[in-house]
């Protein structure tokens, strides 16, 4: 009895691990816990779970779409072992692309404007990526990061530019694991899904595959910062492409309806647009009473998530993406000086200021 208590204890702790070794760093992608957020859920009556992608090996979820970019690359034909992978990001996909590209055998090389933190460029070449820093000069120049990423690759041989934005192979990577996962995480007991855009993959995949599983069944919401027509899109019907505002929100907020976005936007049900207020509450609020770190892209997910449970009622299972961590954002998301520039300092409220550490 008491072997039989034990077992199925510890049995709750290893189903990820039940799986056996994985087949290098690659393989390690994807199956990441669905968490339920408490404090949340029991406030609301909903439960609201977040899909940890900051437990990715790379520490993001942009680990699905470097494997999936790379690996259609691969099948195209474009690349062989030793070839080169071109990218042009300043942030996570870099990252995972760099980690991959290790792992695979490929030279990474990385196009970023020069604007982008020196943390983010040292790491980068720490995962062995050759990075080149270029003017940050706006996409319709000729000079744009991703223009010099796509010539690069041009010019050599045995060489793929991944264009994680308008490949859709990165979406393809959420209908193939995001979404199966977390139907199968729910048993199938999903009621609405939100989440926000930087290339629109991991929304629109994630929708494309919840709105079949469920025959249409589960509401999608998509999540947006200020400063991105995403929300005017939706609520428009897709009249309207206003953008209203800036955000402190890194790798999310989009400009036009990316190829990753356009087959499935038809899909999504509607729109929040959560204030960067809100979003570092909800940042704050997650690290005292959840222990959870995380980025902002993720903190407005989870805020997303708890406004649609709100409106929903209580008894409904609302799903979120938490992104990544907040360690790569930690100097100014923690930065007393930083918030204050940003006039969110007194967004945080008097019990959350001793987080406050720098
Ligand atoms: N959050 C973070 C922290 C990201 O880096 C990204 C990718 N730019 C996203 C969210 C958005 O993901 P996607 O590109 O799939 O829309």
């Amino acid at each position: 009895m008491l072997r039989r208590r034990l077992y199925s204890a510890g049995a709750r702790h290893v189903t990820a691990a039940a799986a056996g070794p994985t087949n290098g760093f690659v393989g390690a992608i994807g199956n990441t816990p669905l968490v339920r957020i408490n404090s949340l859920s029991k406030e609301t009556g909903c439960e609201i779970l977040g899909k940890a992608e900051f437990m990715n090996p790379g520490g993001s979820v942009k680990d699905r779409a470097a494997r999936f970019v790379v690996e259609d690359a691969e099948r195209r034909g474009l690349v062989r072992r030793g070839g080169t992978i071109v990218e042009g990001t300043a942030g996570n996909t870099g990252i995972g692309l760099a980690h991959v590209c290790r792992a695979k055998g490929y030279r990474c090389v990385i196009y970023m404007p020069d604007t982008q933190s020196r943390e983010k460029m040292d790491l980068l070449r720490m995962l062995g990526a050759d990075v080149r820093a270029v003017p940050a000069v706006a996409f319709d120049n000729a000079d744009n990061y991703n223009h010099q990423a796509r010539r690069h690759a041009e010019a050599l041989e045995n060489a793929a530019w991944t264009n994680q934005f308008d490949n859709t192979a990165n979406r393809q990577a959420h209908i193939e694991t995001t979404g199966p996962e977390i139907w199968a995480q729910t048993g199938g007991r999903v009621d609405a899904f939100t989440c926000a855009t930087g290339t629109g993959g991991t929304l629109a995949g994630t929708t494309r595959f919840l709105k079949e599983a469920s025959d249409g069944r589960v509401r999608v919401v998509a999540a947006d910062p200020p400063g991105s027509v995403i929300y005017s899109y939706i609520k428009s019907g897709g009249k309207t492409m206003e953008r209203g505002g800036s955000s402190i929100t890194e790798g999310i907020g989009q400009g036009r309806i990316t190829a990753n976005l356009q087959p499935d936007v038809h899909l999504i049900d509607d729109a929040l647009k959560i204030p960067d207020a809100d979003t570092i509450r909800m940042l704050y609020r997650l690290l005292d009473e959840e222990g959870i770190y995380l980025g902002a892209s993720s903190a407005l997910n989870v805020a997303a998530a708890y406004e649609l449970a709100k409106t929903l009622g209580p008894g409904k299972t609302v799903v979120t993406i938490m992104a990544d961590g907040a360690y790569r954002y930690q100097s100014r998301l923690f930065s007393r000086a930083w918030l204050e520039a940003k006039g969110l300092a007194d967004a945080i409220p008097a019990h959350l200021q001793k987080y406050i550490a720098l």
